[in-house]
């Protein structure tokens, strides 16, 4: 547990949090500012800073995040659910206590858009590629 940390003050009780879910590993509770009805928030109780600072043998606290989606789904009538996960401040991280955005979704909703795709050229394809696998 880190001290300063808001939702490590959530986990143990010292904020209040409007819990739909809970275990030994994680908990899950409503945004306090949700972009849909029924955003939440998919935490694990240990803290770590991003996704990239949880160990191999942690990762398991995944587990219940299929479950947790499908039940807030067919609680809010949603049509569908995004999972948004963001690391390190330039992707939006704000929180620095690794999360999973679940955001009910409806058709034409407008909500989340990715902007206009650009088109893959090999050249940089290939550039990655290399790179990755160094
Ligand atoms: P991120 O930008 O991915 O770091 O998201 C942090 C999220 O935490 C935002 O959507 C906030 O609305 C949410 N948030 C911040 N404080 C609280 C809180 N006390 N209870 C519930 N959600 C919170
Ligand atoms: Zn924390």
């Amino acid at each position: 547990m880190t001290d300063n940390c808001i939702f490590c003050m959530i986990v143990k009780g010292e904020i209040p949090s409007y819990t739909l879910y809970e275990d030994e590993d994680v908990k899950v509770f409503l945004d306090i500012n949700p972009i849909s009805k029924g955003h939440s928030l998919f935490i694990p109780k240990k803290h770590y800073k991003t996704l990239f600072s949880v160990p191999e043998e942690d990762i398991v606290f995944l587990k219940k995040l299929p479950m947790v989606a499908k039940k807030l789904k067919e609680t809010t009538e949603a049509e569908g659910v995004n999972i948004v996960q963001s690391n390190e401040r330039a992707a939006g991280q704000v929180i620095f206590h690794v999360h999973f955005h679940l955001i009910p979704r409806w058709s034409n909703d407008g909500i989340i858009k990715f902007p206009e795709q650009g088109k893959l050229e090999q050249k940089t394809a290939e550039e990655i590629i290399k790179k990755f696998k160094n």
